[in-house]
């Protein structure tokens, strides 16, 4: 099609695609380079029982920390990791760093805190993404129980085989699944009932404008109905005020994450805040 519109259009966009083919390759070399010379970090982000502030888990998110300090952040690199295959050991990466953390945090009496890992759909790929991910558990010495894994509804459309024994994998050896970004899949609700799934997180594009947007006022609550008649844990993702917090809390969502209780932070920074009395996140005075 872009032969038809004369030489000259098809020449731009060739050229457009090979520059953007060319940074793809530049960046995942980049990436690669980074992986190996341990430039990415693990930072944590507190999910917090909103009534209290008090601390009850943290979600994993890994960062990519360039030579002069500069943070890359996920979404810069993640798409690219998942083409190339790199998503593999970064992966890996961030389950081992997150289990050894937690480790340190039970070895100082933080002992009802768990963490959250996301798990990429590339990763299903991994034949023995079970023993991957119960051998990680084991080296830090940490009980099943207090690690989570977050899967999107992408990653359940697959509805194959192997997804359906991995899910009942993890069940058996009690590490609990919770649905991400709930409600912006394009999956059907039918795997809530085919899979063991603990909790679902509201994708933060719902909470964002809450209180006074009716269809987000409408779906939030709609989503902590049906994890609540189900039996499921809810958490609301992207919680940046009292006012959402107030909302999400009356409408039976108690579990909330987010910049108004923290930013994910690098594990130091995360261990004063849960070494703070009772692990509350302080109400900020400004
Ligand atoms: P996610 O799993 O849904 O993680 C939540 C994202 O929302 C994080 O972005 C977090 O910083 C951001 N967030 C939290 N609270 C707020 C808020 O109040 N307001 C706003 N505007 N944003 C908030 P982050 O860390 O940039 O991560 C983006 C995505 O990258 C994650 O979304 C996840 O899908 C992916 N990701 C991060 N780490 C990993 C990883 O280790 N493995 C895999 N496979 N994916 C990862
Ligand atoms: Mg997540
Ligand atoms: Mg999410
Ligand atoms: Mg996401």
């Amino acid at each position: 099609r872009a032969k038809e519109r004369g030489r000259n259009t098809w020449h731009v966009y060739s050229q457009e695609l090979h520059d953007e083919l060319a940074d793809r390759l530049d960046l995942s070399k980049k990436l690669r380079y980074a992986i190996e010379q341990n430039k990415l970090a693990v930072f944590y982000q507190p999910q917090v029982d909103m009534t209290t502030r008090k601390i009850i888990g943290l979600e994993a998110l890994v960062r990519w920390i360039e030579d002069d300090g500069t943070i890359i952040g996920p979404d810069r690199f993640i798409p690219i990791a998942e083409d190339s295959g790199l998503i593999l050991p970064i992966s890996d990466f961030v389950l081992q760093t997150a289990c050894r953390q937690l480790a340190r945090w039970r070895d100082m009496g933080l002992n009802d805190i768990r963490v959250s890992v996301n798990l990429s759909g590339r990763q299903f790929q991994v034949p023995d993404l079970t023993d991957q991910i119960l051998y990680a558990v084991r080296s830090a010495g940490i009980p099943t129980a207090f690690l989570e894994l977050e899967l999107t509804e992408q990653v359940l459309i697959e509805n194959s085989k192997s997804h359906t024994q991995f899910m009942q994998d993890m069940r058996d050896n009690g590490i609990t699944l919770a649905i991400d970004d709930f409600g912006v899949g394009y999956s059907s609700l039918s795997y809530l009932k085919h899979f063991p799934i603990n909790a679902l997180k509201i994708d933060r594009s719902f909470v964002k404008d809450l209180p006074d947007d009716k269809d987000d006022a409408t779906i939030t609550q709609t989503i902590v109905s049906l994890a609540r008649n189900l039996d499921i844990g809810i958490v609301a993702e992207g919680v940046e005020n009292q006012a959402q917090a107030d909302f999400l809390i009356e409408r039976g969502c108690t579990i909330g994450q987010g910049y108004f209780y923290s930013r994910p932070v690098p594990a130091d920074e995360a261990t004063a805040l849960l070494t703070a009395p009772n692990s509350v996140i302080p109400v900020k005075i400004s």
